[in-house]
């Protein structure tokens, strides 16, 4: 396949089609990075902050169209979609700041002084997965840039629409040519190239944890640095104790978001067993509420899923009503539109309880207590995100350092900020994104001493 046909997820329409990259074409623009990259190094870093800020600032002037761009491509609701270009801005411009501040340190030793480099790796190649196409890539690009590196991006197949604008931006905002290029293609040719590629020296990878297996190995070859952000199966825990109509008013939102394709997505809602039955007839109406529709209307809060192949993917794990509680509404005809829907699964084990569904699709299970709470949450391969609501502090504290999850909420569901640490335990990846030390991570630390003798 050389080229691709995009598919509008909301009407079925085809939107225009994509040529895939080559692979000499990778390796023809690895080279150019390259070049550009040591380009972008030799510039002060006044200056390379002054470029990213440029950066946001021609992604802030472009916020509606590459919004529309997610909404066409991806199916996003447009609200969503603008509060994602909008974030892309913003991880900039919190990431312009870091040039001027990669400090090194300066340690004592006998003899002279030692002091500390952070030296950019060089390439960096960004792998990102469809269902938050830009905002996933931004968290990538701007720390990598910050520190002075190039990038390669490679958008999912499905989604490159985003992914093409933001190189021209980059482009547009007078960064060096080849610094910043999205390279649209296969997962197991561009994707693949980036790891066997001996110039590319860090691959940051975000999707599925069976790929990101294979990249990891792909990596050991070279021994080349990599980040994984994977999947996840995150547990949204309901003490008895909790303020139980705003946990439950704000539970669908914490998996149905961007149709639960989402890796951060509270799948499993673990709630103590004698509240159960009231936190059900609260959740109902707000699974009800949820606004699914046309993805242009500015109040739609959930749009179709992806493509059809993961619209099949989503429904084979609700084959009959059997374990159906309730389901919310979605619009009927062309699209990939899929209820909300809530599960009442009769053991755990079951496989809607295991695996990532990355669909609008929650099992709620019952716990009898905090160390039957902490035990379910755990009980998966996974560790993104998760939330706890208690209104006992004490508890709140023990299970949020109980739960083995990168990213925990405590009364809330929110996961990401820009300026605070992302990524997960176990399966769910290795790494962190985001955060005052993002940049960092795309550094080699470099250590000389001097001498005064
Ligand atoms: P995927 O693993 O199928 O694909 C992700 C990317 O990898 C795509 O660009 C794909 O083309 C590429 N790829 C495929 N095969 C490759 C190979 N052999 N070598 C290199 N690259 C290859 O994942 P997906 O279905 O696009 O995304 C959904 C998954 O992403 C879910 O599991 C979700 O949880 C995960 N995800 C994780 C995070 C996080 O931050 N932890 C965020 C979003 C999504």
């Amino acid at each position: 396949m050389t080229s691709i046909e995009l598919i509008n997820p909301a009407d079925e329409t085809v939107l225009r089609s994509v040529t895939h990259t080559t692979l000499a074409e990778v390796d023809d623009a690895i080279l150019h990075a390259v070049s550009a990259q040591r380009e972008w190094a030799a510039l002060a870093p006044a200056e390379r902050a002054a470029g990213l800020r440029r950066f946001a600032a021609a992604v802030d002037g472009a916020v509606e169209e590459l919004a529309m761009l997610e909404v066409a491509n991806s199916g996003h609701p447009i609200s969503q979609a603008r509060w994602e270009a909008g974030h892309v801005r913003d991880v900039l411009t919190y990431y312009s700041a870091a040039p001027e501040r990669m400090l090194g340190s300066t340690i004592p030793v006998a003899g002279g002084i030692d002091v500390t480099f952070l030296e950019p790796v060089g390439v960096v190649g960004i792998i990102v997965p469809w269902n938050f196409p830009m905002t996933i890539a931004a968290w990538g690009f701007a720390p990598a840039l910050a520190a002075g590196n190039a990038v390669v991006l490679k958008p999912a197949e499905w989604t490159p629409l985003t992914a093409l604008r933001l190189a021209e931006l980059a482009l547009e905002a007078g960064l060096p040519e080849g610094l910043f290029q999205t390279l649209p293609g296969r997962g197991d040719v561009v994707g693949e190239r980036f790891v066997s590629n001996e110039n590319v020296r860090k691959i940051v990878f975000t999707g599925s944890t069976a790929t990101g297996k294979k990249v990891m190995a792909g990596c050991a070859h070279q021994v080349k640095a990599v980040t994984l952000e994977l999947g996840g199966k995150s547990a949204n825990v309901v003490f008895a104790d909790a303020d139980l109509e705003k946990a439950a008013a704000a539970a669908p939102y914490s998996v149905f978001e961007n149709a639960g394709q989402d890796c951060c997505a509270r799948s499993r809602i673990l709630v103590e067993r004698s509240v159960l039955d009231r936190f059900l007839e609260l959740l109902e109406p707000a699974v009800a509420g949820v606004k699914v529709g046309p993805v242009t209307d500015e109040s739609t809060e959930m749009g179709p899923l992806v493509a059809k192949a993961h619209f099949d993917k989503v429904a084979s794990y609700v084959p009959d009503d059997d374990q159906v509680a309730f389901r919310g509404s979605a619009p009927t005809g062309p699209g990939f539109w899929f209820p909300p829907t809530v599960l009442l699964p009769t053991s755990r084990t079951d496989r809607v309880v295991t695996d990532e569904i990355f669909g609008p699709v929650v099992s709620v299970l019952p716990f009898d207590d905090e160390a039957d709470a902490i035990a379910l949450a755990n009980d998966s391969i996974y560790g993104l995100s998760g939330s706890i609501w208690t209104r006992d502090v004490g508890r709140a504290i023990r299970v949020s350092r109980a739960i083995e999850s990168g990213n925990l909420s405590v009364n809330s569901n929110s996961s990401v900020r820009y300026s605070t640490p992302f990524g997960g335990f176990k399966q769910s990846g290795l790494g962190r994104e985001l955060g005052p030390d993002a940049a960092t991570a795309f550094t080699e630390t470099k250590n000389v001493f001097i001498s005064t003798d």
